[in-house]
């Protein structure tokens, strides 16, 4: 087992809150790792910090064993390593899809133009959008734009990516194209970090099962003894709201 990102004792602090308590974590090549809980316990915090988004109070963060800096050029490159799609898929409005995909390699890992765009081209067709390389975030479902964030983060060819709850903006219909990109995703192998209240995702696809509440991990298991055998009254309650 090759370790791809590993938090060790983090603790991060928005002024005196006390958002993330003591978190270790560490996601192995290949593995699929699903984080859920409570809005509010931490999930989103943990994500940005792994992608240093934001700063941490203590402990320490490697991906693919190196120490993530503070700042300075090594964060833009070991940034790239972990891809980020987010709740809102962010796109340029004034960029086409294809552009979209194109502008972080060739701005970040400084790649030659068409090498970016055929790269891109590719992408857009492995997540099903091809036929929309031309068009504008706007004129695309959300379903899609999700999937072009996704073909987006994938063009950094990340060591890892990280989803923070990828379809909860979406309407219901246009939530399982965007699972099942992912699903194909986790199954070729891409180590993934996913934040999601999708139970039938993470009977798929997750390896394991990391709960969260009040900032800490309380609770980690494979999906099947998670919903079916959750161990804490916490999950236990939390499973039994969601249902
Ligand atoms: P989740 O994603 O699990 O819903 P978050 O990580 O977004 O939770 O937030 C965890 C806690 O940290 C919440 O109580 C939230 O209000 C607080 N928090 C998040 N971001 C900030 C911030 N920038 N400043 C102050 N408090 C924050
Ligand atoms: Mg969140």
């Amino acid at each position: 087992m090759i370790p791809v990102i590993e938090v060790e004792h983090v603790n991060k602090h928005y002024g005196e809150f006390h958002a993330l308590k003591d978190i270790s974590l560490t996601v192995s090549k290949g593995e699929v790792v699903v984080v859920i809980g409570p809005s509010g316990s931490g999930k989103s915090t943990l994500c940005r910090t792994i992608n240093r988004l934001e700063t941490i109070t203590d402990g320490e963060i490697r991906i693919d064993g190196n120490v993530l800096p503070k700042e300075g050029k090594g964060l833009a490159k070991l940034r790239a390593d972990v891809g980020m799609v987010f709740q809102s898929f962010n796109l340029f409005a004034h960029k086409t899809i294809l552009e979209n995909v194109m502008i972080g390699p060739i701005q970040v890992k400084k790649i030659p133009k068409a090498e970016a765009a055929e790269d891109a081209r590719r992408l857009l067709d492995r997540v099903g959008v091809g036929h929309q390389a031309d068009k504008y975030p706007a004129q695309l479902s959300g379903g899609q734009q999700q999937r072009v964030a996704i073909a987006r983060a994938l063009a950094m060819k990340p060591k890892a990516l990280l989803f923070d709850e990828p379809t909860s903006a979406l309407d219901p219909e246009m939530i399982n194209e965007v699972l099942d990109v992912m699903i194909e995703l986790a199954k070729e192998g891409m180590t993934m970090v996913v934040v999601t209240h999708e139970m039938g995702f993470a009977r798929k696809a997750a390896d394991r099962v990391v709960f969260m509440a009040d900032g800490e991990i309380v609770e980690e298991s494979t999906p099947d003894e998670f919903f079916t055998n959750p161990q804490t009254s916490r999950a236990q309650d939390f499973l039994s709201k969601l249902i």
